[in-house]
């Protein structure tokens, strides 16, 4: 207990941003120096150079997932914990192993694609004083209570719950009509939710809160949402990018999104001069080492030096994820990668479309688009027509059909390759 607390005020206490790139830079090395002699774990080499670890990605990490872990918990056994705790609502329970207590949580994703994460205590401990540290508004130890809307609860993010911080759970699952009057009455301070659901709250005309930070998580927050939680709520909107891996980004007290290099090493995979695939490397992570570890997704890299001064990488957007980019060819039959961003901005132009997903038939070059509103097929078919002539590619077939929610599908995918 001591020792818990002990972690969370050093921790807290400790953690700073960073407005010298060279002293940011010392810092990662020292870091990562620190996290690679002190790493055991069968997985992994026995080395103090990043360069001799492969880069791996979700798979990999999946199947060797009892090798990765220093604790050498075997994936179905986390994996039921996890899925028992969900079912029966109740996120209470750890794991006791060699003296430890394993918190153990599902990412969200689809059933084929679900990510496990473990963390002991200590490790809680960390995490709660960086992240309250990091997105506490000031002063600090002021009493605030906080609402968070969450598919899950976790031992998580119970242990941001201090003394003076009331904090209160409202689940995904239960029925946001009734949220509504619970907020209404509970009145937070800080609302924290996925994007949707704040794009929801923000359409309610009986929500009555005044919440004094809004931070968007779990989801991709797009820029036409963001801009109307601005209006709505009249105020910086602020974003945690944060998955089973890690905690990767948030932002600043100007809105911009800043990588948490502090923490996390990143390595970058260019897609052109703005996009990359982040690999990671977490220097907090001992019971689940994540090393050189590729992300799915697709990041936007704002070079211009930030208001706030941060030294830390300032990320203009999470475009997508990287089985998202659809492969065309274009006038010399040389492939062309399609954003998701393209996609959607043409359905954005395309008025009165609220549900869409696209299915890209590889084989065939076709392209179907499903959206909830055939009435303006025409419109839409016009704008994707028009897209691929000004990006000078090859139009695939387009066949529009109504809207259906596919098995792929999740909060953050919208398009699927096949
Ligand atoms: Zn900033």
């Amino acid at each position: 207990m001591l020792k818990k607390l002990y972690l969370f005020l050093k921790t807290f206490i400790l953690t700073k941003d960073y407005k010298s790139r060279q002293k940011l830079n010392k810092h990662q090395a020292n870091s990562l120096f620190k996290f690679l002699k002190n790493l055991n774990s069968d997985f992994y080499p026995k080395s103090l150079d990043l360069k001799d670890f492969n880069i791996i990605d979700k798979k990999i990490f999946m199947d060797n997932f009892s090798k990765i872990n220093t604790l050498n918990i075997d994936e179905k056994t986390a994996f039921n914990i996890a899925i028992k705790a969900e079912d029966s609502r109740d996120f209470s329970s750890k794991l006791k192993i060699k003296k430890k207590n394993i918190t153990i949580g599902l990412s969200s994703g689809t059933s084929q694609n679900r990510g496990v994460f473990l963390l002991s205590d200590e490790e809680i401990a960390i995490w709660s004083g960086y992240m309250l540290k990091k997105m506490l508004p000031k002063p600090y130890f002021k009493k605030r209570k906080i609402a968070f809307f969450l598919r899950a609860n976790s031992n998580l993010y119970e242990s941001t719950n201090k003394s003076f911080l009331e904090f209160r759970f409202f689940d995904l699952y239960k029925n946001i009509k009734e949220h509504i009057t619970s907020l209404n009455a509970y009145k937070p301070d800080i609302l924290i939710a996925p994007a949707s659901v704040l794009s929801y709250l923000a359409n309610a005309n009986n929500l009555d809160i005044k919440p004094c930070k809004i931070i968007s998580v779990a989801e991709t927050l797009e820029p036409h949402i963001k801009d109307k939680l601005k209006a709505r709520f009249n105020q910086t909107i602020h974003e945690i990018y944060q998955c089973t891996e890690g905690f990767l980004a948030h932002t600043c007290s100007f809105g911009h999104l800043h990588l948490n290099e502090d923490i996390v090493y990143f390595e970058k995979e260019w897609l052109d001069e703005t996009r990359f695939v982040p690999i990671i490397t977490d220097f907090k992570r001992q019971t689940q080492p994540i090393i050189r570890y590729r992300l799915n997704d697709i990041l936007h890299i704002d070079n211009s030096p930030c208001e706030c001064g941060s030294a830390r990488i300032k990320i203009s957007r999470i475009e997508g994820r990287c089985d998202e980019i659809i492969y065309l060819k274009d006038k010399f039959n040389k492939d062309f990668l399609l954003f998701p961003d393209f996609l959607r901005r043409a359905v954005l132009r395309t008025k009165e479309i609220n549900e869409y997903c696209f299915v890209f038939n590889k084989q065939n070059y076709e392209l179907f688009a499903y959206i909830d509103n055939l009435e303006y097929e025409l419109e839409l078919k016009n704008n994707l027509e028009f897209l691929f002539k000004d990006l000078n590619i090859i139009s695939p077939k387009i066949v529009i059909k109504q809207y259906e929610r596919f098995e792929f599908m999740n909060k953050r995918i919208r398009i699927k390759v096949i």
